[in-house]
């Protein structure tokens, strides 16, 4: 098979245009871009540097909203500003809060030739005892088609900005009020841990994934270290290395089959990337280590790939690399052809994988009153009717 048959059969075409707003938030730019963006406002060079440094530390440090925060800018300086940017974010058109303290944000991104069009993402925020997850989107839909995936089914598809992306966990801390000066006994932020597991391919949207994930880290802005950043990919062989070297977050790999049979129907991809690749490219992944593993995903669907001998041949699979297995319960959609495993399997097939050395934490569904499970954003809140989301817009505008 030709490369291009391969593609085609497994990538839908083509991505939209986006088509910016008039007047751009800084939201996304690195350091440099924020320089060459002030000297087109007439900042002189000797002077670029430090304003550059002042802005981020408004923008990512204590989260201005606009740019009369920003005390220290004079306001001369902040007038040219707000003549020709903006720090603004994704809008926010619905929030909801689960009884388990889940929350999840449905926000709105311009689109479209004509702009006026506009696309809606998810973003997802999960509390636990030893930490704050926030699930972050890098693409509106995917061009890939995972059979057990809705947001493989959605026909829209459009790369998201690193503005966007960084966008999103602006909005998280904003809703949560996680910034700086948020009153904690010890000045904890409650967002912890990054996961790119929300809607989307981020391997195909590799520059503004990796230019964002630089900013969420950078240390001297929102500051979350790179061993909290775990980026999930369903197998772009060819940017795995990239991630590694460019990005330096942890890795998570959609692997879900253990065959490549059965891992062409699931995943696609996995006819233009084969497991052994895959599994090569895992082993030559830069940086890991049995202290930074690389984790394996594995959803768990009834009579497909949740045998005892499945979970036998993925410890023989994932000799030699530092691994952890990620179990998770299939999340079924209206129309899916798949079932969750029986509880009883998944114990069966996690005891077998955790007696072959690995830990193999099941992922336990949350928000489900919400809808907030992985893989399955935006999908549900697009079935609400025109009253039920006014109704959520409204409950998103009372703080
Ligand atoms: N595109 C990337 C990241 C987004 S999907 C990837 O595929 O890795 C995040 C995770 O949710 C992936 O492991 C994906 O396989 C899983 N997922 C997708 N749909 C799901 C569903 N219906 N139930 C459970 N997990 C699902
Ligand atoms: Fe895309 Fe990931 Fe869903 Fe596959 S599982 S369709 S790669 S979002």
């Amino acid at each position: 098979m030709t490369p291009s048959a391969a593609s085609a059969l497994v990538e839908k075409t083509p991505l939209e245009t986006y088509v910016p707003p008039a007047k751009p938030s800084l939201i996304g730019l690195s350091r440099a871009q924020l320089c060459d963006r002030l000297g087109d406002v007439g900042v002189a060079p000797p002077q670029r540097k430090m304003r550059a440094q002042q802005l981020w530390h408004w923008i990512y440090v204590r989260g201005a909203r606009d740019f009369s925060e920003m005390t220290n800018v004079s306001k001369e300086m902040r007038a040219i500003l707000a003549e020709h940017f903006t720090v603004d974010r994704p809008e926010v058109v619905a929030e909801q809060i689960s009884a388990d303290g889940t929350r999840k944000w449905l926000l709105r991104l311009p689109s479209g030739d004509d702009g006026q069009k506009a696309h809606e993402v998810e973003c997802v925020y999960i509390p636990e005892t030893d930490r704050g997850t926030l699930c972050v989107s890098s693409q509106v839909g995917c061009t890939l088609n995972c059979s057990f995936c809705h947001t493989g089914t959605q026909r829209l598809v459009r790369n998201l900005t690193a503005g966007e992306i960084v966008g999103q966990v602006m909005v998280a801390r904003d809703r949560l009020g996680d910034w700086i000066d948020r009153e904690t006994p010890n000045g904890n932020r409650l967002i912890t841990n990054i996961v790119m597991m929300g809607m989307g391919e981020p391997l195909y949207n590799f520059d503004a994934v990796r230019d964002a994930l630089l900013i969420v880290s950078d240390n001297e802005g929102i500051g979350i270290s790179r061993r909290r950043v775990t980026l999930s990919t369903s197998g772009v062989v060819p940017n795995i290395k990239r991630t590694g070297d460019e990005i330096g977050v942890m890795l998570a790999i959609s692997l879900h089959a253990v065959r490549d049979e059965l891992r062409d129907e699931l995943v696609p991809l996995n006819r233009k990337y084969p497991l052994k690749e895959l599994l090569q490219a895992c082993r030559d992944y830069p940086g890991a280590s049995n202290a930074r593993r690389i984790t394996f995903e594995y959803v768990m669907l009834k009579g497909v790939n949740d045998s005892l001998d499945d979970a036998r041949r993925l410890v023989q699979l994932l000799k030699g690399i530092p691994a952890k297995i990620n179990l998770i319960p299939f999340n079924p959609w209206p129309g899916s052809k798949y079932e969750c495993s029986d509880w009883d399997q998944i114990e069966k097939f996690s005891e077998y994988i955790f007696n072959a050395g690995y830990s193999s934490p099941v992922r336990t569904p949350r928000g489900r009153d919400i809808l907030a499970a992985c893989g399955q954003l935006k999908s549900e809140t697009e079935k609400l009717s025109v009253r039920e989301r006014n109704a959520l817009r409204a409950m998103a505008m009372t703080d």
